[in-house]
């Protein structure tokens, strides 16, 4: 047995998956709304019995592996390593050889030999004493602080790290490219990081993926904070920074504190909130929202209120609303949160326990930027707070600002609601061209339904036999439940009792994915055997009688 089977031997798929989403019970099976896709009823279901996972929305799935992979978006070697630990299995064949080790593996390995050369230059090298000085004095970060991020510092020098990464660790400087470490100008490989303090950003697992730099000396006129250029792994707008040290506190206050920059993290640490990632620029994306709704159902935002940061903050609410979470929002009490807190760290902290919910801030915003007694104002306020409040999922929570507008400007709640529908379907006309409902003909469906019937029943020799009696030289429309079915027959000659999952134990690989969603479909609930026997006839029946109009329809065509 290879190391990969012995894992998913020991690993249970349905505890599994439950770390990552809420199962229920249906049937043999467990079902979820799907992480792949948007829904709103679980199509997603996952079978103990085969250890398998399948989407009737998006058609994905696979095992264990195939589920951390798509999940976690990584690679098999990664999913590997993981899974061994989770199964206590020591992984001892697998070498990362140059053949194996993919694109993504070198980049983290590179950029934690890069990490590891910062953080001695910050913390060692006379080449960081300036550095080292800044962060200690001028920012008040005691050097454990400046461990606990794993700060570090790039020399001026033109290309100390590439020298040492090629020479001494042996990367080639096409590796240093790649990883967005280094660029080459007139024949030359230079550092593309100079002269800055290095905040590793990792995602949430600990991975290096790039890294962000604060210039030193800010006479210079580049930018003050600078990003690793995107590379295969490192997409802006998909991490924060700090994600990866405060997603256990985030899970357990269950809150998890937005700020803008590094800074604004790493002082919030060092008062003891540790449940604070930075989102690094301005507007917070879907990306962002999904992965913070893995961890937490609210968010409070601590972001820069000025113009820019007020529109973006805008934008993203209705895709935290998408994600049903809660949104609560702070001002701090100077320019960002690290200010803030150098000030006056209670007042922080009282900030803090004071959060107000996003919407009350909203209209007392509005309230302030427009005029309320004016019939024009009135409509500005309206018009602002209704592609907002649509958007808002619990229908409670709706209402209750609905009203709260509604008396603040002295309109009726009626009229408001009106504005707010109006809006609404103005929406979803839009959309219905994009909703794609299931556009397969009903054949195809019929026949899949069959299928799930017979290799879900109690016996499927006798479901088998009463199918092919009604079915006699029926030919399935899709080539491979044709196939799955002259498989069944062929087995069943040679075997007094079979059952599903020995019959997947056979199966011929090419046929194991539509298997699988066969094995998987959410079938109804039947009152008794002979119910079930009676949907199976009734819709081998209607299969029989589409195949002999079809049959007809042809013949007078010819
Ligand atoms: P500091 O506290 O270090 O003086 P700041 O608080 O003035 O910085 P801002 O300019 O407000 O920093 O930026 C906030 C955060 O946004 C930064 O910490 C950084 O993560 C991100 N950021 C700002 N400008 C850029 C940029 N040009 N490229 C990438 N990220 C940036
Ligand atoms: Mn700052």
């Amino acid at each position: 047995m290879d190391q990969a089977s012995e894992i998913r031997e020991k690993i249970d798929i349905v505890s599994f998956i439950s770390e990552y989403l809420p199962l229920k019970k249906a049937g043999r099976n467990f079902k979820a709304n799907c992480p792949f896709h948007n829904e709103k009823s679980p199509s997603f279901m996952i079978s103990p019995e085969r250890q398998i996972w399948h989407c009737f929305g998006c058609q994905k799935g696979g095992d264990a592996f195939s589920f951390l992979m798509e999940y976690e978006k990584m690679e098999f070697p990664e999913a590997l390593r993981i899974l061994a630990k989770k199964a206590g299995v020591e992984l001892k064949s697998f070498k990362f050889d140059n053949q194996l080790t993919s694109e993504k593996e070198k980049i983290y390995s590179l950029n934690r030999h890069a990490l590891k050369f910062y953080q001695y230059v910050l913390l060692k090298h006379s080449l960081g004493k300036k550095a080292l000085f800044y962060l200690k004095e001028k920012r008040h970060m005691p050097e454990k602080l400046i461990e606990a991020f794993s700060l570090g510092f790039s020399p001026n020098s033109g290309s100390a790290l590439s020298n040492y990464l090629i020479n001494k660790k042996g990367y080639k400087k096409q590796d240093l490219y790649l990883a967005g470490l280094a660029f080459e100008t007139g024949g030359r490989t230079v550092d593309f990081f100079r002269g800055r303090v290095m905040f590793p950003l990792s995602d949430h697992r600990g991975n290096i993926v790039g890294f962000s730099a604060r210039i030193l000396d800010e006479k210079t006129d580049t930018s003050k904070y600078i990003n690793t250029k995107e590379t295969s792994i490192y997409h802006k707008g998909s991490l924060f920074f700090g994600l990866d040290i405060a997603k256990e506190e985030i899970k357990n206050k269950e809150q998890a504190i937005l700020v803008e920059g590094e800074f604004d993290v790493i002082s919030c640490f060092k008062e003891g909130i540790r449940n604070v990632v930075a989102i690094k620029g301005t507007a917070l994306t879907e990306n962002q929202v999904n992965l913070l709704s893995r961890f937490t159902p609210k968010i409070t935002l601590c972001l820069d209120m000025d113009e820019a940061g007020f529109e973006a903050t805008k934008r993203s609410l209705p895709l935290i609303e998408k994600k049903g979470l809660t949104t609560t929002i702070i001002i701090p009490d100077g320019k960002d949160p690290d200010e803030a807190i150098q000030k006056n760290p209670d007042a922080f902290k009282k900030a803090l326990k004071d959060d107000i919910g996003i919407y009350d801030f909203l209209i007392a915003k509005f309230l302030s930027l427009y005029d309320k007694t004016s019939s024009q104002g009135k409509g500005k306020i309206v018009e602002e707070m209704k592609p907002l409040l649509s958007a808002v999922e619990n229908e409670v929570v709706k209402e209750h600002y609905i009203k709260k507008l509604s008396k603040e400007i002295d309109t009726s709640i009626e009229s408001i609601a009106k504005e707010i529908d109006k809006y609404q379907s103005g929406k979803k006309s839009e959309k219905v061209a994009v909703v794609t409902s299931d556009k397969r003909k009903r054949r195809e469906l019929l026949e899949e339904y069959l299928i799930a019937l017979i290799v879900q029943s109690e016996d499927l020799i006798l479901a088998l036999e009463k199918v092919n009696d009604i079915l006699k030289d029926y030919k399935f429309e899709i080539p491979s439940y044709q196939k799955i079915m002259d498989f069944m027959t062929a087995s069943i000659k040679h075997e007094a009792k079979i059952d599903g999952k020995k019959i997947s134990n056979g199966l011929p690989t090419e046929l194991v994915k539509s298997f699988d969603s066969c094995y998987l479909f959410p079938l109804p609930s039947f009152k008794s055997e002979s119910k079930y026997l009676e949907d199976l006839e009734k819709v081998a029946n209607e299969l029989s009688e589409i195949n002999t109009r079809e049959k007809k329809k042809l013949m007078s065509k010819n």
